[in-house]
């Protein structure tokens, strides 16, 4: 078999691209295979947060992994703006959960408790602060506010021009994007796979599918499996504002360009044809609560977004024992780990083999477990 590439990784969106450009970083050649700019992608439609609190209840190692993400991002956007020019606005001041009213904040302190209570926990720094201590940091917020907790490692970038980066990345690098190659087989054959797409046979030493929910049908071709459980999430846009805004929450946050983001609903609901407004006016009025200045500003742009879920929540990387060479990589908080995909996973794969630590806690075999139990 002609083996035209070293990997050929299935999907361009923000888990693709930031592994395709840190396995061509490390000298493999690299081809992505996609869909294209037409097709829903959670990359083009999410928050943007890098984002630690909160992460891991239920997978201790999945904090760990988080808060390594998070310390790696500088790192990631520094060399990204070195190779393209461009700037990811990439930036780390600490980020705030607010609780309106006291039951909210007694549930948020509760749930932060059992999250450091568990085994092997790591260390966020994150606090559960009183109201004087939250208007000290955030002035301007309403009087229902009774308190947040606030994280020191929580940050936000710009998604958008993060996927451009790795995409202009990956051009300067010599690999090759192919938009418009839908992938719908994959052929193990004896070095290496087979990938027949939408646009003629691809060959390639190793595969990589970061097709996001479509692993779910991709996986068991190469012996592997993607168990997927998408929802939906609503994001409204203000008209841009003088900056007010110093530090994201994690339904509010200002950009770089000056718009507020007002977001993190999720609907099991995954219907293309229809969008439950009354979602998007309850995250309306709560950060109206939250900031009573936002009462002011129009909304410019509404748009919903499908996440990339496993069934658990928790990421998935895995490689095929019976086809060695494949791997599969799927996650919700693909911003957040990309710092650690382009410069953690890809580095493993290009070598053909991901860290026993790493699958321990991560392979999708944790589902056969909890169906026998
Ligand atoms: C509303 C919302 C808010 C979010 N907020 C945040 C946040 O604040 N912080 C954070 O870290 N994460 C957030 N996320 C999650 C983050 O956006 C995703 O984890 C990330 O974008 C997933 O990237 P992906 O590449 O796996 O998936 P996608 O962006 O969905 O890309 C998958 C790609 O695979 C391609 N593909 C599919 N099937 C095939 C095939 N057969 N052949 C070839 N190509 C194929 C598609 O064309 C697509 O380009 C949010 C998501 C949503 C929806």
């Amino acid at each position: 078999m002609r083996r035209d590439y070293d990997v050929a990784v299935v999907g361009g969106g923000l888990v693709g691209a930031a592994l395709a450009w840190g396995l061509a970083r490390d000298g493999q050649r690299v081809v992505v295979l996609d869909e294209g700019d037409m097709a829903s992608r959670a990359s083009r439609a999410n928050f943007a947060l890098v984002w630690v609190q909160s992460k891991g209840l239920g997978m201790a190692q999945y904090m760990g992994w988080t808060v390594r993400s998070s310390d790696a991002w500088r790192q990631l956007a520094q060399d990204l703006r070195a190779q393209t020019g461009l700037d990811v606005c990439f930036e780390r001041p600490g980020g705030f959960h607010l609780a309106l009213g006291e039951a909210e904040l007694a549930a948020r302190a509760q749930r932060l408790k059992r999250l450091h209570n568990q085994p092997g926990a790591a260390d966020t720094s994150v606090e559960v602060l009183d109201r004087a201590a939250v208007e000290r940091m955030l002035p301007g917020i309403g009087p229902e506010v009774a308190g947040g907790s606030f994280c020191p490692l929580d940050g936000h970038v710009n998604s958008l021009r993060t996927l451009h980066a790795f995409h202009k990345g990956l051009h300067l690098l010599g690999a090759d994007y192919r938009p418009g190659h839908t992938v719908h087989d994959v052929v193990p054959a004896q070095a290496g796979f087979r990938l027949m797409t939408s646009r003629g046979e691809v060959g390639a030493e190793k595969i990589v599918l970061a097709a996001g929910n479509a692993n779910m049908r991709l996986a068991p071709l190469v012996g592997l499996k993607s168990p997927m459980q998408p929802n939906r999430g609503q994001i409204l846009v203000t008209e841009r504002a003088a900056p007010f805004l110093h530090y994201p929450l994690v339904t509010i946050r200002q950009t770089d360009e000056g718009t507020i983001m007002i977001g993190d609903s999720r609907e099991e609901t995954t219907d293309e044809t229809m969008l439950d407004l009354s979602i998007a006016a309850v995250e309306a009025d709560r950060a109206r609560r939250m900031f009573p200045a936002l009462g002011k500003l129009n909304v410019v742009r509404t748009w919903s977004g499908i996440r990339v879920m496993t069934q658990d929540g928790f990421p998935i990387y895995d490689q095929s024992e019976r086809y060695p060479g494949a791997f599969v990589v799927g996650c919700h908080s693909g911003v957040t780990l990309a710092a650690n995909h382009a410069l953690v996973l890809a580095p493993m794969i290009a070598r053909g083999r991901l860290n026993a630590d790493l699958v321990g806690a991560f392979s999708a075999r944790r589902f056969d477990v909890a169906k026998v139990a």
